[in-house]
């Protein structure tokens, strides 16, 4: 349950140094003043910002397959089950280990928290450039439709993370699940749909539909995949 889940509270307050140690900045001194430290402000800073997530991200499947694709870009893992996010983070430093003079895997990292409630404690306005939402828990029966991970709320939330220009990917193998995650994010006014013709162009899309557990499961039982791509707008003048 959530009350053991431990957030920011506020993305100044985020210490990202333990999950991507090769990137912390060196210490500044002046950061690293009382001033820092009063405010309760984490002292080791990184040189870049955390710009993709994957949203219950499962096993990392997805992750470890990016992280040679951006490598200039920090990818985090979220991951509301204690035991899989440990999981993950086990597997990212392993394979940081088995290429100890590269910088693979450098780039990503897992964090165990619920993404329904905590992202705008994580993240700043407009800084994430792609989200990755692939094979999400259907939650068939009616009643369970509010647990869904996109809905009319959730959708404002990846609005105010996301740049504009910004991406949501969705893969899921449940057709009635991509017509709803469809359906809300065509009509939340900060998204528009990317067309299916241009989507395939875009290489995350043939990596998310192969490199995650849930989408191998998919390949081997011969099912469908379901790939949804969403731009974020601008946001209209005042
Ligand atoms: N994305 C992975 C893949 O494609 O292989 C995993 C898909 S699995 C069906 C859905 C995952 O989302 C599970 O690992 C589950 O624990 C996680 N999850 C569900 N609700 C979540 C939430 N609110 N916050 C973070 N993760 C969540």
């Amino acid at each position: 349950s959530d009350h053991n889940l431990v957030y920011p509270k506020s993305p100044d307050h985020m210490d990202w140094s333990s999950y991507f140690p090769a990137f912390v900045a060196n210490a500044d001194p002046a950061t690293e003043t009382s001033l820092a430290n009063e405010a309760n402000l984490p002292s080791r800073k990184l040189t870049k910002e955390v710009e993709v997530v994957d949203i219950g991200c499962g096993f990392g499947g997805l992750l470890v397959a990016l992280a040679p694709a951006l490598p200039d870009t920090l990818l985090l893992g979220m991951e509301i089950r204690t035991s899989v996010a440990e999981y993950v983070q086990h597997r990212i430093t392993a394979l940081r280990t088995q290429n100890p003079d590269t910088d693979l895997y450098k780039n990503i990292g897992c964090l165990r928290a619920n993404t329904m409630k905590f992202l705008p404690n994580f993240f700043r306005k407009g800084q994430l450039t792609k989200a990755f939402i692939c094979f999400p828990d259907p939650h068939f029966k009616h009643r369970k439709h509010k647990a869904r991970i996109v809905s009319t709320t959730l959708n404002s939330e990846y609005a105010y993370v996301l740049r504009p220009g910004g991406i949501v990917y969705t893969i899921t193998d449940v057709e009635d699940l991509h017509n709803w995650m469809v359906r809300h994010l065509e009509a939340h006014p900060s998204f528009e749909r990317i067309p299916e013709e241009a989507q395939e162009a875009d290489p995350c899309v043939e990596i998310m539909k192969t490199e995650t557990e849930e989408s191998k499961k998919v390949e081997r039982n011969k099912g469908q995949k379901f790939v949804a791509l969403f731009r974020r707008l601008e946001d209209p003048p005042w």
